[in-house]
């Protein structure tokens, strides 16, 4: 059959091209398909329906047990109903009997069933039976994960080459994605700074983000072409489309491995100034990327990894296992080790964080670890450990005032008189940073400078909260826009403060790769840079044809513009000029 051409603009979020045929994922998992079955059948039903809850059973109790280990058991409780439904024989009954009258999947009754739970309680004035209907939800979810699978394990079983589309791909299902045969991954949903894209990136997996209604226009099976470059996704490509995308292809791999002789070049301006070009990375494996890329050290280690995938919490001795190893390859260059972030977009499993209307701008982060000493206290253990076999830093994210820092350092104060206690060496002058990514906090340095070693611009979460623009949300992605002038002049201000104090300042947010905002970002005054490995290379060549004085001039006509096209235009101009004949094909702007 002929099918017809398809071409859907979605948000560059990793760049490459990518062919290879579909693979769809449908992940809602509470769209149950009934199915009918036999009479015969029936006890196969009753058998695995009894086996799921006894699954789910013995994951809860881990769950409750790992954290009235770690929180008391005050939090542990919040399982209860769970288990309580677990026990019900009224509920298993009436699926039984269902089940028995209407002969169809076990699943489809116990969807059901649930389902009516859930409205009955959701009707209720009293606000804490209502909240029980987020329970039936959770409970629900668990137990046909067990009895159906999740379909997202599919994404790590993948045995051919394919290109990934789904509605959604949380940040855990990207870290367990088989990276050898998924060519290109294709979201519905998020923005260009979405964890999945910036995973993407690591991975180096052509992406694209916010490509609406790919799920239902594109059946697994057919030809794809992913471009993570332009944004566009085109599937059943005709014979001269494919044609096009194979030699663009092999186009932009050539350029790739041209920029690879960049990788070891020193990072100097023309006129000699030191620049740091580090890399941002989430999983120790990457170090190897980091390395082979050229970077000067690991400017952004996101730590939240460690949590996402499990049924338990890492243990110190895991996490020191990792830091360490990150550490002693990367030394003598620094790696600075991000405490964790969770909340926002990426949670654990097993602590159940309660739904919140707006998680960006919630419990997430330091927020986080404050409330939850006992998670931060084995961290920064872990941390304080692995210090010793390189140059480690600590840098605490989405810092929002002073209180906050001092609290932190209070709990690393406890944690290092601990260690002191227990004869446990440490490097007792480890530098300590905060993340500038709120408006707050860029407005404050002066009074965080004394309590901080070193700043660090995380320019994701700094425009989304500055813009009032949420970073994971396709239908505004058009908002999310590093060049508003609003922005650059918060940016600008961080910078400009910080070299007025002597406070050292990076910046590890996507905006630190983007080749042509380096130049302005040089004028500005920044000297470090965080950055996805894939990007070292060409930064390092924009660095060697750029003196600092053009680059301050540069920076002086775009803070005097008033909006961002111009801005943009005005910058890719300007790179492209910087690169001239002789690079100008190296990289693309
Ligand atoms: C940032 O916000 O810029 C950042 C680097 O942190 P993350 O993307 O992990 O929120
Ligand atoms: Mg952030």
């Amino acid at each position: 059959m002929f099918n017809k051409e398809i071409i859907i603009q979605g948000v560059p979020a990793s760049p490459g091209i990518g062919i290879a045929s579909a693979h769809v994922v449908s992940q809602d998992l509470l769209q149950v398909e009934r199915r009918s079955i036999k009479e015969a059948d029936l006890s196969e039903e009753i058998k695995s329906l009894e086996n799921a809850l006894l699954k789910t059973k013995q994951e809860i109790v881990k769950i409750q047990k790992n954290m009235a280990h770690e929180m008391g058991s005050k939090y542990a409780n919040i399982f209860d109903v769970q288990l309580m439904l677990l026990e019900d024989r009224v509920l298993l009954e009436e699926i039984i009997e269902r089940l028995r009258r209407e002969l169809c999947g076990v699943e489809y009754v116990f969807f059901d069933v649930l389902k009516k739970y859930k409205k009955a309680l959701a009707k209720l004035d009293d606000p804490y039976l209502k909240e029980r209907a987020q329970d039936i939800n959770d409970f629900g979810k668990r137990v046909l994960k067990n009895l159906i699978g999740e379909d997202m394990s599919i994404i790590r079983e993948l045995k051919e080459k394919t290109i990934l589309i789904a509605h959604e791909l949380s940040p855990s299902d990207t870290a367990i994605l088989n990276k050898d045969f998924i060519l290109g991954l294709v979201t519905e949903s998020g923005g260009p700074t979405t964890h999945t894209a910036i995973m993407a990136k690591s991975f180096e997996i052509p992406a694209i983000v916010g490509a609406e209604n790919s799920t239902f226009k594109i059946e697994t099976g057919s030809t794809v072409i992913v471009d993570g470059g332009s944004g566009k996704l085109i599937a059943n490509p005709s014979q001269a489309t494919l044609k096009l995308y194979k030699e663009k292809k092999g186009q932009v791999e050539a350029r790739l491995a041209r920029l690879m002789d960049f990788k070891d070049s020193e990072s100097k301006t023309k006129d000699n100034v030191d620049i740091k070009i580090m890399a941002n990375i989430e999983l120790p494996l990457e170090v190897k990327s980091a390395q082979s890329h050229g970077a000067d050290g690991i400017g952004l280690y996101r730590t939240e990894y460690f949590y996402l995938n499990r049924s338990d919490l890492p243990t110190e001795d895991e996490q020191y296992q990792a830091y360490k190893m990150v550490a002693l390859q990367m030394a003598p260059d620094i790696v600075i080790v991000r405490t964790l972030d969770l909340g926002g977009d990426k949670f654990i499993s097993q602590m159940d964080i309660s739904y919140e209307l707006n998680p960006f701008l919630g419990w997430r982060a330091i927020r986080f670890c404050l409330a939850r000493p006992e998670i931060f206290k084995t961290q920064l253990r872990a941390i304080l450990r692995a210090s010793v076999h390189g140059d480690i830093q600590i840098m605490f994210p989405m810092i929002s005032g002073i209180e906050e820092v001092d609290e932190a350092r209070k709990i690393v104060a406890q944690v290092m008189q601990d260690l002191d206690e227990e004869e446990i060496p440490y490097d007792k002058d480890v530098k300590i940073g905060a993340m500038i990514e709120t408006p707050s906090a860029a407005m404050v340095c002066d009074h965080l400078k004394d309590r901080i070693d070193f700043f660090s611009i995380g320019t994701n979460d700094l425009i989304q909260y500055s813009i009032a623009v949420d970073r994971i949300n396709e239908k505004i992605a058009y908002l999310y826009e590093p060049a508003h002038p609003g922005v650059l002049r918060l940016i600008s201000r961080v910078i400009k403060d910080c070299k007025e104090y002597n406070a050292s300042v990076g910046m590890c947010g996507e905006m630190a790769g983007v080749n042509y905002f380096f130049p302005l970002l040089l004028g500005l005054g920044l000297r470090e840079f965080s950055v996805s490995p894939l990007r070292i290379p060409e930064l390092k060549l924009i660095v060697s044809v750029i003196e600092i004085a053009q680059a301050e001039e540069i920076a002086a006509s775009v803070m005097k513009m008033d909006s961002a096209r111009s801005i943009k235009d005005f910058l890719k101009k300007e790179l492209k000029r910087l690169l001239g004949e002789e690079y100008g094909e190296l990289i693309e702007v």
